[in-house]
């Protein structure tokens, strides 16, 4: 196996960023000082480095209730326009500074409205905080473009109005839909409603699929609610099956994944915390990419999972010998498969991921790919 690529050089390469939660990555100096401001004593530290411990901590303690406490601390502090602005400011900022070009930043606006803020102004405020994070980020050096994903919760019953404000803002930055939140015992098809106005709309939407739970609810995702993207989607391996002779044989399921090119928003470092795959060299991530399934990579929760694009690709790199042709066709693949305008993502693919490559293929003295 080639030596793994270093995080210094990684961090240099264009990347693209199409499922990161909003509430999931929130800087943890951040987090105390927000709620210092507003009088929120639950916080488990007022230390950044034992908070961002403990966030880890609890990602990996196997607890659902401890995981799930996580949230209920960053949504406790994002209740107001000011910290709302803030938090989606920094964000963009951070993934910028990640050499993140191009990212679709989900949250869940009905998380939101605590301190009476409508769904509208929740909205607004993020939208505004992407604006001036972006802003921010070229006065630093850093090119990028963020835009929104608005998350219906799966066992609420607001799916439809927040698929109403996708249409609503479609044309200020939002990029699509999403339903987010445990997925036994609440089917996407509960979501229909939702789904059906925003086909009729043609709109863009992806779905977390396929995570914890198994095949039915992939097929589910796409097959009755017609999900353009799978969130996570790891589990469609188990519709796989690798014989002695080290060949594939995929079901029609997997087929149909493969064939019609789904994208998978695969987060390898969450997924091995939520249990899903056991380390990331067992992750499916190498077997689906061996097969040319369209793979994305992608953070999930930066903050509970202490990553960034940049160190879920090093792990990649590490585990699996990948090289700069392979970040590259992560990194396409997810320009290709971003809720954008095609023309808009081929100027992103032409004008800044592909020179941006050859610029490291070059310093690392390696010949372009043909294709
Ligand atoms: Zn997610």
């Amino acid at each position: 196996m080639p030596a793994p690529l270093s995080a210094d050089a990684i961090v240099t390469a264009p990347k693209v960023l199409l499922h990161d939660h909003l509430d999931g990555g929130l800087r943890p100096a951040t987090l105390i000082d927000l709620s210092g401001q507003i009088g929120y004593r639950a916080l488990p530290s007022t230390d950044v480095g034992e908070l961002a411990r403990w966030f880890a901590g609890s990602a990996y303690s196997g607890s659902l209730e401890r995981y799930l406490e996580t949230f209920t601390h960053t949504t406790a502090v994002m209740q107001t326009r000011e910290s709302l602005v803030r938090v989606a400011s920094e964000c963009a900022q951070d993934l910028a500074a990640d050499g993140v070009v191009y990212a679709e930043v989900r949250f869940a606006p009905e998380l939101h409205t605590e301190q009476n803020l409508t769904l509208d102004q929740v909205v607004q405020a993020v939208l505004d905080g992407f604006a001036a994070g972006t802003v921010a980020a070229a006065e630093a050096g850093h090119q990028i473009r963020v835009r929104a994903l608005l998350t219906a919760m799966r066992h609420a019953a607001r799916s439809r109005e927040i698929a109403e404000l996708c249409i609503e803002f479609r044309d200020r930055a939002v990029a699509g839909f999403d339903i987010a939140g445990a997925e036994a015992g609440f089917p996407p098809t509960r979501h229909l409603d939702a789904f059906e106005y925003l086909r009729r709309e043609n709109a863009h939407f992806t779905i977390h699929a396929g995570e914890a739970f198994g095949l039915p609810s992939i097929w589910e995702a796409l097959q009755w609610c017609g999900a353009d993207r799978l969130g996570h989607g790891v589990r469609i391996v188990d519709d796989i099956e690798v014989g002695r002779d080290g060949r594939a044989h995929l079901g029609r399921l997997a087929e149909y994944v493969r064939d019609k090119r789904i994208p998978l928003e695969m987060a390898p470092t969450s997924n091995v915390q939520t249990g899903a795959a056991n380390s990331i060299a067992e992750h499916p991530i190498g077997l689906l990419t061996d097969l040319k399934f369209r793979v994305t990579v992608n953070t999930d929760n930066r903050l509970m999972s202490g990553c960034t694009m940049t160190s879920e690709m090093t792990a990649l790199s590490e585990a699996f010998g990948y090289g700069w042709d392979m970040l590259q066709w992560f990194t396409v693949n997810a320009m290709k498969s971003a809720f954008l305008p095609f023309d808009e993502r081929l100027t992103i693919i032409e004008q800044m991921i592909k020179p941006g490559y050859d610029r490291l293929r070059r310093a690392a003295n390696v010949v372009a790919p043909v294709a």
